[in-house]
């Protein structure tokens, strides 16, 4: 990934989506005005902070990577499988979709997303010109909800797996990921034996690798094209929120994908 300083603001860019022009961003913790433990861009709004400086922070954010912020579509994310296509920002009169997943073709429209260790995932069709962001923790990766996004796209755009080109974007390292015998059971249902490829016993501490069973189902549905930061939250506190690495106490930085 390349950084790109836009004022305060800092922010990282894919370069295989660089390469065909997609504006996209996973914006650092870098030029907000919150202060410890949200320091200083969080784009969270049920973290604790006070709403007016997320407010700003978001503006702040859009106006860095050149998007407009009355054009954008942002869900509640809840760890679900679901998956929303929209052709329309959000109103924001209207309550968030609880979703995990958003979908779109729409010339203009930005998708925005919100993290802290979970993984996330931005999808380009350039054939059908549809992107996709994704939101996968522990929870949507068992779930597989990366696959469910890529079937939607071929559902709803008429996508071809092979077209598609995937990134993983900053996210909790294996190293740092640390589950309990309950999710190891949980993935073991989910992927059976191939669980083996991604969650290592070492002296009885499962650790999950997440970036490994995420570029596994994209695989699995046929995506070719998949570029992993290998950027992890936990290892970089300087430059990314990440709740394992702050003991739950921080924000959440933004991640934006447009056409
Ligand atoms: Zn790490």
């Amino acid at each position: 990934m390349q950084a790109i300083q836009s004022g305060d603001v800092r922010y990282y860019c894919f370069e295989t989506l660089s390469s065909y022009n997609v504006p996209h961003a996973v914006i650092t913790r870098h030029g907000g005005v919150s202060p410890f433990p949200w320091a200083t861009l969080n784009l969270g709004a049920t973290v604790g902070d006070d709403l007016e400086r997320v407010k700003e922070n978001r503006r702040k954010a859009f106006e860095a990577v050149g998007r407009d912020i009355h054009a954008y579509y942002d869900v509640w994310q809840v760890h679900s499988n679901r998956v929303i296509c929209t052709h329309t920002p959000r109103n924001p009169e209207q309550p968030h979709e609880k979703a995990d997943a958003i979908l779109t073709n729409t010339p203009g429209l930005t998708l925005f997303m919100r993290f802290a260790d979970c993984v996330p995932v931005l999808l380009f069709d350039p054939v059908k010109k549809a992107i996709g962001v994704v939101h996968a923790g522990w929870m949507g990766t068992i779930k597989q909800i990366v696959a469910l996004t890529v079937e939607k796209m071929i559902s709803e755009y008429n996508s071809s797996p092979g077209d598609i080109v995937a990134a993983i974007g900053p996210s909790i390292c294996q190293k740092h990921y640390e589950v309990g015998k309950e999710v190891v059971n949980e993935a073991y249902i989910s992927f059976q034996s191939d669980a083996d490829i991604f969650i290592r016993n070492e002296n009885g501490h499962y650790l999950f690798n997440l970036w490994e069973a995420n570029k596994y189902l994209l695989e699995k549905a046929g995506v070719e094209h998949i570029e992993v930061s290998g950027i992890c939250t936990a290892c970089h506190l300087e430059e990314w929120f990440s709740h394992r690495g702050e003991a739950g106490k921080t924000g959440r930085f933004g991640v934006m994908i447009g056409l």
